[in-house]
Protein backbone atom coordinates (compact mmCIF):
# COMPACT_ATOMS: atom_id res chain seq x y z
CA UNK A 1 0.00 0.00 0.00
CA UNK A 2 1.11 3.86 -0.65
CA UNK A 3 1.52 4.87 3.10
CA UNK A 4 4.75 3.46 3.49
CA UNK A 5 5.73 5.47 6.81
CA UNK A 6 3.27 3.64 8.50
CA UNK A 7 3.67 0.47 6.71
CA UNK A 8 6.09 -2.02 7.26
CA UNK A 9 7.35 -5.07 4.79
CA UNK A 10 7.60 -8.09 6.32
CA UNK A 11 10.55 -10.15 3.85
CA UNK A 12 9.40 -13.55 4.58
CA UNK A 13 5.74 -12.75 3.78
CA UNK A 14 3.50 -12.30 1.01
CA UNK A 15 0.74 -9.67 -0.08
CA UNK A 16 -0.10 -7.79 -2.78
CA UNK A 17 0.06 -3.48 -2.26
CA UNK A 18 -2.93 -4.78 0.02
CA UNK A 19 -1.14 -7.31 2.00
CA UNK A 20 1.44 -4.63 4.17
CA UNK A 21 1.15 -4.32 7.36
CA UNK A 22 0.34 -1.34 9.69
CA UNK A 23 2.90 -1.63 12.74
CA UNK A 24 3.85 1.27 15.29
CA UNK A 25 7.54 1.93 15.34
CA UNK A 26 8.78 0.16 18.04
CA UNK A 27 6.43 -2.96 16.87
CA UNK A 28 8.81 -1.80 13.68
CA UNK A 29 11.63 -1.69 15.81
CA UNK A 30 10.83 -5.25 17.25
CA UNK A 31 10.08 -6.86 14.24
CA UNK A 32 12.88 -5.59 11.82
CA UNK A 33 15.18 -7.41 14.54
CA UNK A 34 13.69 -10.31 14.39
CA UNK A 35 13.56 -10.38 10.29
CA UNK A 36 17.22 -10.09 10.22
CA UNK A 37 17.58 -12.85 11.56
CA UNK A 38 15.15 -14.75 9.30
CA UNK A 39 17.03 -13.19 6.04
CA UNK A 40 19.15 -16.49 5.40
CA UNK A 41 16.48 -18.76 5.92
CA UNK A 42 14.21 -15.88 3.10
CA UNK A 43 17.49 -15.77 1.01
CA UNK A 44 17.03 -19.73 -0.07
CA UNK A 45 13.74 -19.38 -1.33
CA UNK A 46 13.89 -15.72 -2.13
CA UNK A 47 15.34 -16.63 -6.08
CA UNK A 48 13.30 -19.03 -8.08
CA UNK A 49 14.96 -20.22 -10.90
CA UNK A 50 12.70 -18.36 -13.49
CA UNK A 51 12.22 -19.35 -17.34
CA UNK A 52 11.92 -16.77 -19.54
CA UNK A 53 9.03 -17.94 -21.68
CA UNK A 54 7.59 -13.93 -22.81
CA UNK A 55 7.82 -15.05 -26.44
CA UNK A 56 6.89 -19.19 -26.62
CA UNK A 57 4.31 -19.22 -23.98
CA UNK A 58 0.96 -21.14 -24.51
CA UNK A 59 -0.92 -21.16 -21.26
CA UNK A 60 -1.91 -18.13 -18.97
CA UNK A 61 -2.17 -18.73 -15.56
CA UNK A 62 -4.88 -16.06 -14.44
CA UNK A 63 -4.97 -15.49 -10.49
CA UNK A 64 -7.96 -13.40 -8.98
CA UNK A 65 -6.68 -12.40 -5.99
CA UNK A 66 -7.91 -13.27 -2.51
CA UNK A 67 -11.28 -15.33 -2.16
CA UNK A 68 -13.73 -16.71 0.72
CA UNK A 69 -12.67 -15.80 4.25
CA UNK A 70 -10.53 -13.13 2.55
CA UNK A 71 -12.03 -10.25 1.05
CA UNK A 72 -9.47 -8.08 0.31
CA UNK A 73 -9.65 -4.27 0.00
CA UNK A 74 -13.28 -3.42 1.33
CA UNK A 75 -15.13 -0.37 1.26
CA UNK A 76 -18.49 -0.18 2.62
CA UNK A 77 -19.79 1.61 -0.61
CA UNK A 78 -18.19 -0.59 -3.31
CA UNK A 79 -18.41 -4.76 -3.39
CA UNK A 80 -14.99 -6.11 -1.80
CA UNK A 81 -11.92 -6.28 -3.55
CA UNK A 82 -12.53 -10.32 -3.83
CA UNK A 83 -15.56 -9.94 -5.91
CA UNK A 84 -14.29 -7.58 -8.68
CA UNK A 85 -10.57 -9.61 -8.79
CA UNK A 86 -13.32 -12.79 -9.62
CA UNK A 87 -15.10 -10.77 -12.30
CA UNK A 88 -11.90 -8.78 -14.14
CA UNK A 89 -9.95 -12.78 -13.98
CA UNK A 90 -13.13 -14.45 -15.46
CA UNK A 91 -13.45 -11.60 -18.18
CA UNK A 92 -9.77 -12.14 -18.66
CA UNK A 93 -9.96 -15.47 -19.00
CA UNK A 94 -12.77 -15.54 -21.63
CA UNK A 95 -10.84 -13.02 -23.84
CA UNK A 96 -7.53 -14.94 -24.19
CA UNK A 97 -8.96 -17.99 -24.60
CA UNK A 98 -10.54 -16.47 -27.70
CA UNK A 99 -7.14 -15.24 -28.41
CA UNK A 100 -6.28 -19.23 -28.92
CA UNK A 101 -4.62 -19.31 -25.41
CA UNK A 102 -4.72 -21.70 -22.83
CA UNK A 103 -5.72 -20.18 -19.11
CA UNK A 104 -5.32 -21.73 -15.90
CA UNK A 105 -7.72 -19.91 -13.32
CA UNK A 106 -6.54 -20.51 -9.89
CA UNK A 107 -10.18 -19.85 -8.53
CA UNK A 108 -13.09 -19.74 -10.17
CA UNK A 109 -15.62 -19.29 -7.12
CA UNK A 110 -15.30 -17.15 -3.83
CA UNK A 111 -12.88 -19.44 -2.24
CA UNK A 112 -10.31 -18.90 -0.40
CA UNK A 113 -6.81 -20.21 -1.75
CA UNK A 114 -3.87 -20.10 -0.31
CA UNK A 115 -0.99 -18.29 -1.66
CA UNK A 116 1.48 -21.12 -2.06
CA UNK A 117 -1.10 -23.22 -3.31
CA UNK A 118 -1.43 -20.30 -6.08
CA UNK A 119 2.03 -20.25 -6.75
CA UNK A 120 2.00 -24.32 -7.18
CA UNK A 121 -0.79 -23.96 -9.73
CA UNK A 122 1.56 -21.36 -11.78
CA UNK A 123 4.62 -23.00 -11.29
CA UNK A 124 3.12 -26.32 -11.96
CA UNK A 125 2.23 -24.88 -15.54
CA UNK A 126 4.76 -25.49 -18.60
CA UNK A 127 5.64 -22.91 -21.21
CA UNK A 128 3.08 -20.53 -19.09
CA UNK A 129 3.20 -16.81 -18.00
CA UNK A 130 1.49 -15.64 -14.40
CA UNK A 131 -0.95 -13.14 -13.85
CA UNK A 132 -2.86 -11.99 -10.93
CA UNK A 133 -5.56 -9.70 -10.40
CA UNK A 134 -5.90 -7.12 -7.99
CA UNK A 135 -7.58 -4.06 -6.69
CA UNK A 136 -5.42 -1.71 -4.75
CA UNK A 137 -6.65 0.40 -0.72
CA UNK A 138 -5.07 3.28 0.89
CA UNK A 139 -6.04 5.02 3.65
CA UNK A 140 -5.66 8.36 1.51
CA UNK A 141 -8.93 8.44 -0.50
CA UNK A 142 -7.23 10.80 -2.96
CA UNK A 143 -4.23 7.87 -4.10
CA UNK A 144 -5.83 6.61 -7.53
CA UNK A 145 -3.71 4.82 -10.50
CA UNK A 146 -2.71 1.54 -11.98
CA UNK A 147 0.17 -0.15 -10.72
CA UNK A 148 2.15 -3.16 -11.84
CA UNK A 149 4.53 -5.32 -10.23
CA UNK A 150 7.20 -7.73 -11.00
CA UNK A 151 9.87 -9.62 -9.50
CA UNK A 152 11.93 -11.56 -11.75
CA UNK A 153 13.54 -9.22 -14.70
CA UNK A 154 12.01 -11.74 -17.12
CA UNK A 155 9.04 -10.17 -16.29
CA UNK A 156 9.70 -6.83 -16.93
CA UNK A 157 8.12 -6.39 -20.35
CA UNK A 158 4.92 -8.25 -19.59
CA UNK A 159 4.27 -5.81 -16.51
CA UNK A 160 5.51 -2.57 -18.53
CA UNK A 161 3.14 -3.36 -21.37
CA UNK A 162 0.07 -4.22 -19.27
CA UNK A 163 0.80 -0.99 -17.16
CA UNK A 164 0.85 0.96 -21.54
CA UNK A 165 -1.99 -0.60 -21.95
CA UNK A 166 -3.54 0.32 -19.09
CA UNK A 167 -2.81 3.21 -19.60
CA UNK A 168 -4.61 4.10 -22.57
CA UNK A 169 -7.71 3.59 -20.34
CA UNK A 170 -8.61 7.75 -20.57
CA UNK A 171 -8.57 9.67 -17.51
CA UNK A 172 -6.27 6.85 -16.02
CA UNK A 173 -3.54 7.47 -13.31
CA UNK A 174 -0.35 6.16 -13.64
CA UNK A 175 0.99 4.70 -10.59
CA UNK A 176 4.27 2.93 -12.33
CA UNK A 177 5.86 -0.53 -12.59
CA UNK A 178 7.60 -1.73 -9.57
CA UNK A 179 9.21 -4.57 -8.03
CA UNK A 180 8.04 -6.77 -5.42
CA UNK A 181 8.45 -9.38 -2.97
CA UNK A 182 4.99 -10.73 -2.89
CA UNK A 183 5.05 -14.64 -2.47
CA UNK A 184 3.28 -15.19 -6.24
CA UNK A 185 5.78 -13.43 -8.08
CA UNK A 186 8.76 -14.44 -5.72
CA UNK A 187 8.19 -18.12 -5.84
CA UNK A 188 7.10 -18.05 -9.90
CA UNK A 189 9.48 -19.99 -12.02
CA UNK A 190 7.78 -18.37 -15.08
CA UNK A 191 6.88 -14.64 -15.94
CA UNK A 192 4.83 -13.43 -13.33
CA UNK A 193 3.36 -9.91 -13.00
CA UNK A 194 0.80 -8.66 -10.22
CA UNK A 195 -1.66 -5.55 -11.37
CA UNK A 196 -3.22 -3.59 -9.18
CA UNK A 197 -6.78 -1.80 -11.24
CA UNK A 198 -7.22 0.98 -9.76
CA UNK A 199 -8.22 1.96 -5.69
CA UNK A 200 -11.38 0.79 -4.16
CA UNK A 201 -11.14 3.59 -1.47
CA UNK A 202 -10.72 6.72 -4.38
CA UNK A 203 -14.68 7.50 -4.76
CA UNK A 204 -14.05 7.85 -8.54
CA UNK A 205 -11.88 4.50 -8.83
CA UNK A 206 -13.77 2.98 -6.68
CA UNK A 207 -17.54 3.49 -8.46
CA UNK A 208 -15.58 2.57 -11.54
CA UNK A 209 -14.65 -0.50 -10.58
CA UNK A 210 -18.75 -1.56 -10.00
CA UNK A 211 -19.28 -0.78 -12.80
CA UNK A 212 -19.24 -4.10 -15.38
CA UNK A 213 -18.47 -2.12 -18.86
CA UNK A 214 -15.55 -0.46 -16.35
CA UNK A 215 -14.33 -4.19 -15.38
CA UNK A 216 -14.38 -5.59 -19.41
CA UNK A 217 -12.58 -2.59 -20.08
CA UNK A 218 -9.70 -3.40 -17.71
CA UNK A 219 -9.66 -7.19 -18.90
CA UNK A 220 -9.84 -6.46 -22.59
CA UNK A 221 -6.54 -4.26 -21.84
CA UNK A 222 -4.91 -6.68 -19.86
CA UNK A 223 -5.93 -9.07 -22.60
CA UNK A 224 -4.29 -7.46 -25.41
CA UNK A 225 -0.97 -6.45 -23.56
CA UNK A 226 -0.40 -10.30 -23.00
CA UNK A 227 -1.42 -11.31 -26.36
CA UNK A 228 0.75 -8.48 -27.74
CA UNK A 229 3.59 -9.60 -25.60
CA UNK A 230 3.37 -13.56 -27.29
CA UNK A 231 2.30 -12.60 -31.03
CA UNK A 232 3.28 -9.17 -31.16
CA UNK A 233 1.34 -5.81 -31.93
CA UNK A 234 -1.83 -5.56 -33.75
CA UNK A 235 -2.72 -9.20 -33.10
CA UNK A 236 -5.38 -9.18 -30.66
CA UNK A 237 -8.88 -8.26 -31.91
CA UNK A 238 -10.74 -7.07 -28.59
CA UNK A 239 -14.37 -7.98 -27.71
CA UNK A 240 -16.87 -4.77 -29.77
CA UNK A 241 -18.62 -4.39 -26.37
CA UNK A 242 -15.85 -2.20 -25.10
CA UNK A 243 -16.54 0.86 -25.23
CA UNK A 244 -13.88 3.39 -26.17
CA UNK A 245 -14.47 5.90 -23.00
CA UNK A 246 -15.28 4.18 -19.44
CA UNK A 247 -18.76 5.14 -19.07
CA UNK A 248 -20.04 6.51 -15.99
CA UNK A 249 -20.70 4.43 -12.80
CA UNK A 250 -23.51 2.05 -13.16
CA UNK A 251 -26.32 3.43 -10.56
CA UNK A 252 -28.90 0.78 -11.64
CA UNK A 253 -29.33 -2.58 -10.60
CA UNK A 254 -29.05 -3.96 -13.25
CA UNK A 255 -27.94 -7.45 -13.12
CA UNK A 256 -24.48 -6.98 -14.21
CA UNK A 257 -24.15 -4.56 -11.45
CA UNK A 258 -21.32 -6.12 -8.33
CA UNK A 259 -23.71 -5.40 -5.17
CA UNK A 260 -21.91 -5.47 -1.94
CA UNK A 261 -21.77 -8.56 -0.19
CA UNK A 262 -21.33 -9.35 3.38
CA UNK A 263 -22.65 -5.88 5.09
CA UNK A 264 -20.58 -3.36 6.85
CA UNK A 265 -17.83 -5.09 8.18
ZN1 LIG B 1 -5.41 -7.48 -3.34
Amino acid sequence: MVSLRLREKLFCRSRGSCYWIKMSRSVNRIVTIGLVALLPACASTRHAAVKDTTKTFKTVVVDAGHGGKDSGAYRRYGPPEKLVTLDVAERLDHKLRESQLKTVMTRSSDVFIPLDERVNIENSQKNAIFVSVHFNDSRRRGVRGFETYYHSSASFDLASRIQEKLMSIPHSANGGVHTANFRVLRNATCPAVLVECGYLSNRNEGNLARDSEYRELLADRIAEAIVEQRYGAGVYHGSTQVAAQPSQPNTSTGSTELAPVGGHR
